[in-house]
């Protein structure tokens, strides 16, 4: 199916109070501009490079935001444009995006990535480690960046309920921090096999790229 089909079928599904994340890496700039064209403005991307050839080649008024893992090294490369950092797991990661988004005179909104998998392939904080950061003195002095929120990915199972959970306890940690730290408004949660319990769970921004754009080589 096309890919405007499928964006609008998606959209169909998701209240009002939830944004939609086009996860187009892997995928031709001809794949996005189709979703562009049915009106999609926001575009997930998991390596820094290839979203950087991709800012320049598409329409300025794209959203692009960061959902992999972020290199310390490669930050230069988007700190000019990027509008969301999704994955940020460490003290060091955000000091160093700091630092960057400084050099460009803005400030980029950043989540923090929690761990909340079962496997342990996956990169994110628990709560101890994320705890510590927030209670950090540099924490405090780093003025070239906002936190808005956490991020986390569920178990790739079929286990329905253990999904669940694992949203359910990313939401409670979120409502927990919404008390201290007032720029917290996005939880980033559910992707194409998980989106509709994510929501449930009160998720207010999913990232999806299989169901919009079609399976990965
Ligand atoms: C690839 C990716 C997605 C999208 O996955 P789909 O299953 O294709 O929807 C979402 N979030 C992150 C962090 C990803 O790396």
């Amino acid at each position: 199916m096309a890919v405007k089909q499928q964006l609008q079928n998606i959209k169909k599904k998701l209240p009002p109070s939830v944004s939609l994340v086009a996860v187009s890496k892997t995928k031709p700039e001809a794949a996005i501009l189709e979703a562009y064209e049915a009106g999609q403005r926001i575009f997930g991307e998991n390596k820094i490079q290839e979203m950087a050839l991709k800012w320049e080649h598409l329409p300025k008024d794209i959203q692009w935001h960061m959902i992999g893992h972020v290199q310390t090294n490669k930050i230069k490369y988007m700190a000019s444009f990027v509008s969301l950092v999704h994955g940020v797991d460490s003290m060091k990661l955000l000091q160093a995006i700091d630092k960057e988004a400084k050099k460009n005179q803005r400030t980029i909104p950043c989540l923090f990535q929690v761990h909340i998998a079962g496997e342990d392939t996956k990169f994110g904080m628990d709560d101890t480690e994320l705890l510590d950061i927030i209670d950090a003195v540099e924490y405090k002095k780093l003025k070239n960046i906002k936190a808005v929120g956490l991020m986390g990915m569920a178990s790739n199972t079929e286990n329905k309920d253990q999904i669940r959970d694992e949203f359910r306890y990313l939401k409670s940690l979120f409502e927990h921090l919404k008390a201290r730290e007032p720029n917290f408004e996005i939880l980033s949660m559910g992707m194409s096999g998980d989106f509709g319990i994510a929501i449930e769970e009160g998720s207010t921004m999913v990232r999806l790229g299989s169901c919009i754009f079609g399976e990965r080589n």
